[in-house]
């Protein structure tokens, strides 16, 4: 099975170079076992109406059919399809044109079809994959000469004999709508079935009892007793009280307690969204806790026990710990100085304003000054350079505890010399967690560990304000400080950030440092209230000016010569001769004297206006459009999202984007509802009512609609009101329980086709798609097998179907983004598939009730539609000689090995790219980057959007680690590891992970940190929070998430991290830990973080905890009173009802803010959070502290302290 679409893998996550989509991929052949058939033409199977067989109304045309009652649909018998369908599928639609210009605008003719091929790439790099030039085209697969014709006219008629025109979706008889039964795919037996009809192996429970760790668990490779590292041979200041060694050290504060095998039922399932077991048995069905995103089901009351795990249904609330009445005896949480320094972090620092200004003379025009000082290398204030010995003060050494509290026994060489201790310690017992206070014993206290807070704090406090792009290989400030970029000839790290600034100029350094070269590219991210966005430049018929050899655009590293006749490309050394519309003079400073009114030749990012070579067939693009897709059948009306769609869709609606300066949007809207056959709906502005036509052939989708289906809402207005009053009324009864779901997709493909425009799917879909069509599957809910090595037979897709779905996506820029209510396993693995081939992702709402996550739901619509988006894109990333880019990690499709086609792309999506040298740079030149995105604006404006961004090179290694951005590297590969999960054991992924970052530090250690003992860990500055990172990446649920979570869940946060933007994985890897309990009313501030740790929670403390994902609000048994009054209404913790999933809004200050606060950190993810309750010792709480990721994970991952030493023994390993 596995090996029948393993070979498919590669592509998958974002095509490696060669191995890539090359025309071998022809992407129609019969791939998979369960593939339907060739679906190249979709029109080749036998054309009987196959698709209705299954009970109900006789096959074939169903003429005249009344919509249930009261429905007011009316049918209409298309007019056009009859001949209009086989159009849809003919070869003008299909076939090569748009193939071809889809490869084409790629870049605009020259690029594919510059006479004599010009290499595109690099002229320079032999190892330059075939030049330039595709010319005439990629095909893409499918859709090249090779397609098959369109279907002869009695395919045609028997195509229109399989569409139910007008009728109302049947009654199935299949399942005869009794309830409590669930059916074959373990769905949701339609009527009233109580929830613990679900079969239990779909539910998310908790890890079999027997859950210790297993073997190939990460955590417990570093656990083992052999870990510590060797004693300190001398070498660092040894603090005295270092020294003694015996007690356990600290840190293992979190180790032994958590380090025990599970506690039976106790443990519940982690998992994304997966929710949280409620205390008690008394959780009513569904209602309480659908998990966000995730979803495990929440085990509830009268649950069956799910599969092998404890009962915990019927578990005592809080998994037999004394009612909380009692006093928590662990004294709580280690005193540990309580509250770190939050109040230090300064308030966002005032922005200065804008500014576009134009750079002083001198600053563009290609070269940027370098010189300046490297604001980026400034070590944070205070920290207090180790002395060592013989050391050169070179670069940002760290040693071990920077940064930390001044006050703190300084030096980490005494941290890290505590090492052998260590060895003690992991083979000491679990210890219960008062045992930590001794704080005598403590060797390696984690405050004097590297500290992201404090790190981020520090950054925040020194470079928030302006960013000025003016430099070459300048580092940008953190993620995470607030700043405001300032334009001056390199983009904005919002748009382009890479892992180093500083490029290495030989392989061999590369190879040495191990430091990633990788670019995180978002160039749809929102600007800052306070910038500008991209200045758009209009060329007119010239179009933009580009480099006659590379095709690199116009930008400011272009060099004008010979009295501004000509331009010298700084990316292959071409010249070029100036189009005469573009001639300008040059000042006495070499500069062309306009520079200062042409964005292209001042700003690191632009855009310009496209022009018909760009486009599709050489013709302006239409714009693009939206289409919903419900799937109606039971459950989704059960769960109430059906009618809640509708209902707000009028609203939804209104948030239609539109270009900068228009007044209203031009997108248009279609509307398809789908069960087990797909219904469309003309919404023509003029009809009285809209009409519905059926079709009811899945086997072969196609439009039966030519006009009316896609229209613009307001002029539609009417009729779309009264559709969305339609659709619930008519679909109220249904007891249909299985769906399809790619031909769905495929009808919405297939109608952007016919109205030959771009735009996106958004797909509602329920439950696994079991009715007998194509992309049909199987239940392979095996979710032991995560976390070993066969997990990649659940991870990867059971059948192709959906991947070359995709691609047929991508070819006619049409994306797809599935909002998934799933009650059970509805494999996103391999659905999955189509929204990552067509830049689209997945929403997740596991046991939905509108009623209760309706308001989410809503809140991600409207955001997911009204996010600035480009359609049917292309990108492709330009280099300098000697690098290029090599790998891709994203949600794209890639038809060759340098552009990658997104059917959409948003301002919530990053990929990364990374680049390889091929060959030796020199140091004067520097590294140059440009990344162009040919796209369709929501206006219908074909553009180009250009960042550009450069390198200084280097040839010491300081340079280099002194320039690195550990957000980006973190970003980088996190993608990496997880698209390497599909191809390799997760053991060898981790261990190469691990590998990679020991060599990265050994590397300095050796080359760059002074010769003092083995025994010190030093770390360069900007890194040194890489272990604690690639701790928190190996500990993620999206690497490492084992059977206590479900395997859609698995899939989705996997997914969810080959999309990821910095901001958002900086969170996901590291949350958010916000203190509550003492917060300032009359701020409207977010408290500063702390340490995502158990040493820093209190028995009496309040928390919020958030990673994009999930948020939690810890609720401390001993939280004051009045806090609990004002902010919960009632006596004490005790008495909260933790099942709720908002809180109350009361009137009193206290209250209003934390509601404020809750909301306010929703909005700053683009996934609104479920938010869960957690009260101290209740069940839900394992959950919580499954997210406090530097104490040690349940499942045995290690802990940072533990990781840290660990990454210390390798690197001593590696230098001795
Ligand atoms: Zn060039």
């Amino acid at each position: 099975m596995n090996s029948q679409y393993m070979p498919q893998q590669p592509p998958q996550y974002g095509a490696s170079p060669g191995s890539g989509f090359g025309p071998s991929q022809g992407g129609y052949a019969p791939q998979g076992p369960n593939k339907p058939a060739p679906n190249q033409s979709g029109f080749q199977q036998p054309p009987q109406m196959t698709g209705l067989q299954r009970g109900g109304p006789p096959p074939g045309l169903v003429r005249g059919n009344l919509p249930p009652s009261g429905s007011n649909i009316s049918h209409s018998v298309p007019n056009g399809p009859s001949h209009g369908s086989p159009n849809v599928q003919g070869p003008h639609m299909q076939g090569m044109p748009i193939q071809s210009a889809l490869a084409n605008p790629g870049f605009g003719p020259a690029n594919y079809h510059s006479p004599g091929g010009s290499p595109m790439g690099h002229p320079g790099s032999p190892s330059q994959p075939p030049p330039s030039g595709p010319p005439p085209m990629q095909p893409h697969p499918g859709s090249g000469p090779g397609a098959p014709p369109s279907p002869s006219p009695n395919q045609m008629t028997a195509q229109m004999a399989g569409m139910n025109i007008g009728g109302p979706p049947r009654v199935p008889t299949s399942n005869s709508g009794l309830p409590n039964v669930p059916n074959k795919a373990g769905m949701t037996p339609p009527a009233s079935s109580p929830p613990n009809n679900y079969p239990g192996a779909i539910n998310g429970g908790p890890p079999p009892a027997q859950g210790p760790p297993a073997e190939r668990l990460p955590g417990k490779q570093y656990v083992n007793g052999s870990m510590g590292p060797p004693p300190i041979s001398g070498g660092g200041p040894m603090p005295p009280h270092m020294a003694p060694h015996g007690g356990p050290p600290h840190g293992m504060g979190p180790s032994p307690h958590f380090g025990g095998p599970p506690q039976p039922g106790g443990m519940p399932s982690l998992s994304q969204g997966g929710m949280p077991p409620p205390p008690g048995g008394m959780m009513p069905p569904q209602n309480n806790l659908p998990p966000h995103p995730g979803g495990m089901p929440p085990p509830r009351g009268g649950m069956p026990p799910q599969g092998g795990m404890p009962p915990q249904g019927g578990m005592p609330p809080q998994g037999g710990m004394p009612p909380q009445g009692g006093m928590p005896p662990q004294g709580g949480m280690p005193p540990q100085g309580g509250m770190p320094p939050q109040g230090a972090m300064p308030p966002p620092g005032g922005m200065p304003s804008h500014g576009s200004m134009p750079p002083p003379p001198g600053t563009m025009g290609g070269m940027p000054p370098h010189g300046g000082p490297l604001q980026g290398n400034m070590p944070p204030p205070g920290r207090m350079p180790y002395p060592q010995p013989g050391v050169p003060p070179p670069v940002d050494t760290y040693q071990g505890s920077m940064s930390g509290p001044p006050s703190g026994p300084y030096g980490s060489q005494q941290n890290m010399g505590s090492a052998q201790v260590q060895g003690h310690n992991y083979s000491q017992p679990p210890q219960s967690h008062p045992s930590m206070q001794s704080q005598q014993a403590r060797r390696l206290d984690p405050d004097q560990m590297p500290s992201p807070i404090q790190v981020m704090q520090d950054d925040q406090r020194n470079r928030s304000g302006i960013f000025y792009t003016n430099q070459k290989g300048q580092v940008p400030p953190l993620v995470t400080t607030n700043f405001v970029t300032q334009d001056q000839g390199n983009a904005g790290p919002h748009y382009i950030r890479s892992t180093m600034y500083n490029i290495p100029a030989t392989i061999d350094m590369m190879k040495q440092t191990a430091v990633p070269f990788g670019l995180v590219l978002s160039p749809l991210a929102r600007t800052a209230d306070e910038e500008y966005p991209p200045p758009i430049v209009d060329m007119g018929e010239l179009g933009p000016v580009r480099c006659i050899r590379c095709k690199a655009y116009m930008c400011p590293f272009m060099q004008f010569i010979d009295g501004g006749r000509r331009f010298h490309c700084l990316f292959c050394k071409a010249t070029t001769e100036v189009p005469a519309e573009y001639f300008q003079h040059l000042d006495h400073t070499g500069q062309r004297v306009d520079r200062f009114e042409r964005p292209e030749l001042t700003f690191g990012t632009y855009e310009f206006v496209a022009t018909k070579d760009y486009c599709r067939n050489n013709t302006f693009p239409k714009p693009p459009a939206l289409i919903f897709l419900i799937d109606v059948s039971y459950n989704n009306i059960k769960s109430g999202m059906v009618h809640l769609l509708c209902k707000e869709m009028k609203e939804i609606l209104k948030l239609l984007p539109n270009d900068a300066g228009a007044k209203q949007s031009v997108m248009r809207v279609g509307f398809i509802t789908y069960n087990n056959t797909v219904h469309f709906y003309n919404i023509k502005g003029c009809l009285a009512q809209p009409q519905m036509m059926v079709v009811g052939d899945v086997q072969d989708m196609f439009m039966p609609l030519l006009e009316g289906f896609l229209c613009d809402p307001s002029e539609s207005e009417a009729v779309i009101d009264s559709l969305m009053e339609q659709i619930p009324a008519m679909f109220a009864d249904t007891r249909e329980t299985e769906t399809v779901l790619a031909p769905a997709i495929q009808a919405g493909l297939e109608a952007l086709k016919a109205s030959e425009c771009a735009g996106k799917l958004l797909v509602f879909h329920s439950s696994l798609p079991i009715a007998e069509a194509p992309g049909k599957l199987k239940n392979r809910d095996e979710r032991k097998l995560l976390a070993t090595e066969k997990e990649k037979t659940v991870l990867a897709p059971q059948v192709n179907t959906y991947n070359n779905l995709g691609q047929d996506c991508v070819g006619a820029g049409c994306s797809v983004d599935l909002f998934v209510f799933n009650n059970s396993y509805i494999d996103i693995a391999t659905i999955g598939q189509v929204c990552r081939l067509t830049g689209g992702e997945i929403f997740k709402y596991t046991y939905f009730q509108a009623d209760l996550d309706g308001d989410r739901l809503i809140a991600d619509i409207k955001n997911n539609i009204s996010r600035p988006i480009a359609f049917d894109s292309i990108m492709r990333v330009r280099t300098s000689t000697g690098v290029r880019a090599t790998d891709f990690y994203g949600h794209f499709f890639m038809s060759n090995t340098t552009d990658m086609e997104l059917a959409s792309i948003d301002c919530d999506k990053a990929v990364a790219v990374e680049i390889k040298h091929d060959d030796k740079l020199t140091e004067e030149d520097g590294v140059y980057v440009q990344v162009a995105l040919l796209y369709t604006s929501c206006g219908g404006q074909r553009r180009l959007r250009v960042l550009n961004l450069s390198f200084k090179t280097c040839s010491q290694m300081a340079d280099l680690y002194r320039s690195c951005d550990l957000d980006s590297i973190v970003n980088f590969f996190s993608k990496q590891v997880v698209f390497r999960l599909l191809e390799s054991s997760p053991k060898q992924v981790k261990d190469s992970l691990v590998n990679r970052c020991a060599q990265m530090l050994a590397c300095y250690r050796k080359n760059c940190a002074s010769p003092s003992s083995a025994g010190q860990l030093i770390l360069p500055e900007c890194m040194k929070l890489l272990p604690l990172y690639v701790n928190c990446i190996l500990k993620s649920d999206a690497v490492s998430g084992g059977s206590d979570m479900t395997i859609d869940d698995r899939s989705f946060v996997m997914q969810a991290v080959s999309i990821m933007d910095l901001p958002s994985s900086v969170v996901y890897f590291y949350p958010r830990l916000i203190p509550l309990h003492d917060i300032d009313v009359d701020s409207s501030d977010i408290p500063a973080p702390i340490r995502c740790t158990a040493d820093k929670i209190r028995d009496e403390g309040v928390y919020l905890l958030e990673n994009g994902v999930h948020m939690f609000l810890w609720i401390g048994l001993n939280v004051g009173m009045d806090w609990v009054q004002n902010v919960f209404g009632v006596h004490s913790a005790a008495q909260i009802d933790i099942d709720r999933t908002a809180l109350p809004e009361l009137d009193n200050p206290l209250s209003q803010r934390i509601t404020s606060l809750v909301s306010t950190v929703r909005q700053q993810r683009h996934r609104s959070m479920r938010l869960t309750l957690v009260r101290q010792r209740d069940k839900l709480e394992m959950v919580f502290k499954h997210f406090l990721v530097e104490d040690r994970g349940f499942d045995g991952s290690a802990s940072y302290v533990d990781f840290l030493c660990h990454m210390h023994k390798e690197i001593r390993n590696l230098l001795s």
